[in-house]
């Protein structure tokens, strides 16, 4: 009888002929976070963690494995090779005593599976049995079928299983299951929740951020690193490239009418990571436009700023208000490095009045007169820089 931990994916197991190639990503995901001595096991529809010979240490793995994208939820759990039923009997008491003996009162069921049916019990009689012997066992323990506190399950496979509550996960799909998308990452709230929600889907992540030294610091090209390290724990490999951006950003803001420079920006951000992102064979580029929360993000703007892109531009923010971002940006713990306290765009860019509804056709007639700008952009795709941020993981 030991420790282990069990570890729920449900969208995985409706992925029909993926599911093995699925599961042997999530499996390994999770191996490359465990400390040597760790052996993850597939059982039926779920992964289980277990240590050679030992008990393993639940708090700790849950640390370690927690941002594993496709895991709907972790179980502490006690798994036995003797399944007799006084066995499971004692072993129940003794998990309820553990998790829930200090409670006045607390009101629970036993819910029985078992895959191995020449089990001499049925699954009711084994519930009936196990949640007599525990209401048995401990004054404070009471019978509830309907709304119970605890679901203390019991489920019966190659070995047996005890466990009751569930750590919930991320969700979604294991990483590296679906392409490749560039993110480009400034150092605001709103893009690394586009990055997070885009890794979630199982979507592969580099980074670019738009570097543009003197007018931002060097403490808000910090920040990006940061939040680049914080998404790595989301993704199998992270790449953050730094896009030396100044003389883009001067040509522009020196040749453009009063209105366009946003939209003009924006277009050369994207004309560049479309082509670092074709160079580095992604399928897409990520953004965290959020419709309508800037003068940049109308309808009107994005249609005139996207078709300088080359590769599809996703907006997973698109329909989420900024308190619903901050949130999550709380959640994935991006929100304390997005709101550091220094400018990442120096005031001498900003358009006093941007234009909110721009016309597209005007706008490419504008940039029709940059002339430099192409030559600008392969330069800014010449002088990329690299951080890597690979397996980086938090906690123990
Ligand atoms: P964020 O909170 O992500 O900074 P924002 O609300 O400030 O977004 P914008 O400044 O319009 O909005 O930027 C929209 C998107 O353009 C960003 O979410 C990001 O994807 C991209 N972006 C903007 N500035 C940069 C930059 N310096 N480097 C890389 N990407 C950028
Ligand atoms: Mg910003």
């Amino acid at each position: 009888m030991k420790k282990v931990a069990l570890v729920k994916y449900g969208e995985v197991a409706l992925r029909g002929k993926n599911r093995r190639l699925h599961e042997n990503k999530l499996a390994g995901a999770i191996k490359a976070k465990l400390p040597d001595g760790y052996w993850v096991k597939k059982e039926q529809g779920r992964l289980l963690i277990e240590k050679d010979g030992e008990d393993i240490d639940f708090e700790k793995v849950i640390r370690l494995i927690r941002h594993t994208t496709g895991v709907t939820g972790f179980c502490s759990c006690i798994q036995t090779d003797d399944m007799d039923i006084e066995c499971l009997q004692k072993i129940a008491l003794e998990y309820m005593l553990d998790n829930y003996g200090q409670r006045d009162k607390i009101t629970f069921k036993v819910e029985t599976r078992r895959a191995d049916k020449s089990y001499p019990f049925t699954s009711q009689e084994i519930s009936a049995r196990v949640g007599g012997y525990v209401y048995d066992g401990a004054g404070n323990f009471v019978a509830e079928m309907r709304f119970p506190d605890v679901v203390l399950h019991v489920e019966i496979r190659n070995s047996a299983y005890v466990y009751a509550g569930t750590v919930k996960g991320v969700g979604g799909l294991p990483s590296g299951t679906n392409g490749k998308a560039l993110l480009l990452l400034s150092g605001g709230i709103d893009s690394p929740v586009a990055g997070f929600l885009t890794a979630k889907r199982g979507v592969r992540l580099d980074a670019v951020y738009f570097d543009s030294p003197p007018f931002t610091s060097a403490r808000a090209a910090e920040k990006t690193r940061d939040l680049a390290a914080r998404l790595a724990l989301y993704v199998e490999n992270l790449r953050l490239y730094t896009a030396f951006f100044t003389p883009i950003q001067t040509y522009i803001y020196e040749n453009t009418p009063p209105g366009k420079l946003n939209i003009m920006l924006k277009r050369a951000m994207l004309a560049v990571a479309s082509k670092l992102g074709e160079k580095l064979k992604c399928h897409g580029l990520v953004v965290g436009d959020s419709l309508g929360q800037v003068s940049s993000q109308t309808m009107e703007s994005i249609l005139a700023i996207n078709s300088a892109a080359t590769l599809p531009v996703y907006r997973p923010l698109s329909g989420m208000d900024k308190a619903e971002i901050t949130e999550m940006a709380r959640r994935i713990e991006t929100y304390e490095i997005s709101i550091r306290p220094y400018e990442d765009c120096c005031t001498v860019f900003t358009d006093k009045n941007p234009e909110t509804r721009p016309n597209a056709a005007a706008v490419s007639r504008v940039e029709r007169r940059l002339a430099d700008l192409p030559d600008l952009i392969e330069k800014a795709i010449e002088s990329v820089a690299v951080t890597e941020y690979g397996r980086v993981s938090d906690g123990a």
